[in-house]
């Protein structure tokens, strides 16, 4: 009998998803003969979990930096030509758009917080809201490709993106939840969770980032680009009307880089939006010990699906292993700016070192850090990039050949 193809099998994300970085690398090299003209046919198409897909999966290595943009991006451009690699080059510079997008305005991580928060007081007090969410989150609407992608989510930590697009819209438009604690879901399953791209592609398909433009989920595409797994007829909101917020704030200047500073006794903080920290330890920079930031209790109010936080910890373990002789004596568990800068103390450095942690989780702790100087050098690739993300997408594009022209003569991670 074939198998039903709605439902996901039982199979745990981190053996569907191992964290580490040779398996990233593993992925990129299957990936990358389809990086081209494969990829550009097949990428809106979601064929469920267990079907192969023209996309990469790359996004959980790349969300915390076990492969890196640049690499990603020079590897693409050594077997294909940039116009063939057109569109997936693209898609792998939206991360960087949202991440200079949101680095420029970080304000808009607060307000998200902020909604997200009156949102969850609203659950907890409103029992007709609180059923609708629990439904839901709990892939129980009666919807069924919803339930089915609220399901797989949970049970794999990965969405194809036509299928996040999909998810979010009928969340707001139909469903009628408020969007943030959509965004919330998302963070606390997908193993590629990100604060820039999880709060502005939420805030995309609602109409608030760019101011106007919603995104109407239609039966019709999801039957076609689900290759017909679903057709959802007549069980959709007809219109998308914006969610009303405020105005984007006008963008902040970009961050400068903190060179490193040889001769200062200096510790090393690793943190999960860079973990590949070679770029500067091979810059002669020499900690006398490293610690761990674990900022997994900033993701949510509740508590995130076991394999979020196993993916992370298994990562770190990933990195501290590939640089083992080069970190000095290690210490795991630092949750909060206080226990930082007492670690930090009683290693006797002078100051801290850590790679530039864009806004999220992992910078709102580092942010607390007082009495020791923090020193934040920024990668090459995001103080190029980043300074551009001041409009829409399509202005940035235009600076994605002078971006890839700087590839060149970068330093392997
Ligand atoms: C509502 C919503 C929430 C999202 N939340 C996240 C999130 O938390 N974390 C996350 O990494 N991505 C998020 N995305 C973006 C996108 O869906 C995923 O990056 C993509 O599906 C990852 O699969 P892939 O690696 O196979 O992508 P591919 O299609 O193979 O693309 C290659 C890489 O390009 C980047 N990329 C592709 N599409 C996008 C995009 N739309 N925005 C930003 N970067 C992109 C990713 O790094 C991805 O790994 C979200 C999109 C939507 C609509």
């Amino acid at each position: 009998m074939p198998e039903d193809s709605t439902k996901t099998p039982a199979r745990d994300p981190l053996d569907r998803s191992p964290p580490t970085r040779a398996e990233g690398l593993a992925r990129l090299e299957a990936f990358l003969p389809g990086a081209g003209r494969a990829y550009a046919e097949g990428r809106n198409t979601d064929p469920g979990p267990e079907a192969p897909s023209a996309v990469s999966k790359l996004s959980p290595y790349l969300r915390h930096r076990l492969l890196t943009e640049e690499e990603v991006l020079s590897a693409t451009l050594a077997r294909h030509a940039p116009k063939a690699a057109e569109k997936f080059i693209q898609e792998v510079f939206w991360r960087s758009y949202f991440k200079g997008w949101l680095e420029m305005r970080p304000s808009v991580w607060q307000g998200y917080l902020a909604t997200r928060d009156a949102a969850w007081d609203q659950v907890q007090t409103q029992s007709g809201l609180r059923r609708a969410w629990e439904e839901a989150c709990l892939g129980e609407t009666g919807i069924d490709c919803f339930d089915a992608w609220a399901r797989e989510l949970a049970a794999t930590g990965y969405l194809h993106n036509h299928a996040r697009m999909w998810f979010a819209s009928i969340w707001i438009f139909t469903l009628r939840l408020p969007w943030a604690l959509g965004a919330d879901f998302f963070l606390r399953h997908l193993l590629d969770g990100d604060p820039a791209s999880n709060t502005l592609g939420w805030r995309w398909v609602a109409g608030l980032q760019t101011p106007g433009k919603t995104y109407l989920a239609t039966a019709r595409n999801i039957r076609k680009f689900t290759n017909e797994r679903f057709h959802p007829k007549h069980q959709l909101a007809a219109e998308a009307l914006p969610v009303p917020g405020p105005e984007n704030p006008p963008p902040m200047a970009a961050p400068d880089s903190d060179p490193l500073a040889p001769g200062r006794r200096a510790v090393l903080l690793l943190h999960e939006d860079d973990l590949s920290p070679g770029w500067l330890l091979e810059a002669s920079f020499a900690p006398l010990a490293t610690g761990v930031l674990d900022a997994t209790g900033r993701l949510s109010h509740l508590a995130p699906a076991p394999h979020v936080p196993a993916f992370k910890a298994a990562a770190m373990e990933d990195a501290l292993a590939r640089h083992g002789a080069a970190l000095g004596p290690v210490t795991r568990g630092l949750t909060s700016a206080e226990e930082i800068t007492a670690w930090a103390r009683e290693a006797g450095a002078e100051e801290i070192v850590t790679s530039y942690a864009p806004v999220g989780p992992s910078a709102d702790i580092l942010r607390g850090i007082e009495g020791l100087p923090l020193r934040r050098p920024l990668r090459g690739y995001d103080a190029r990039a980043w300074p551009h993300a001041t409009k829409g997408f399509f202005k940035f594009k235009d600076r994605i050949p002078g971006l890839l022209g700087a590839l060149k003569g970068i330093s392997p991670v």
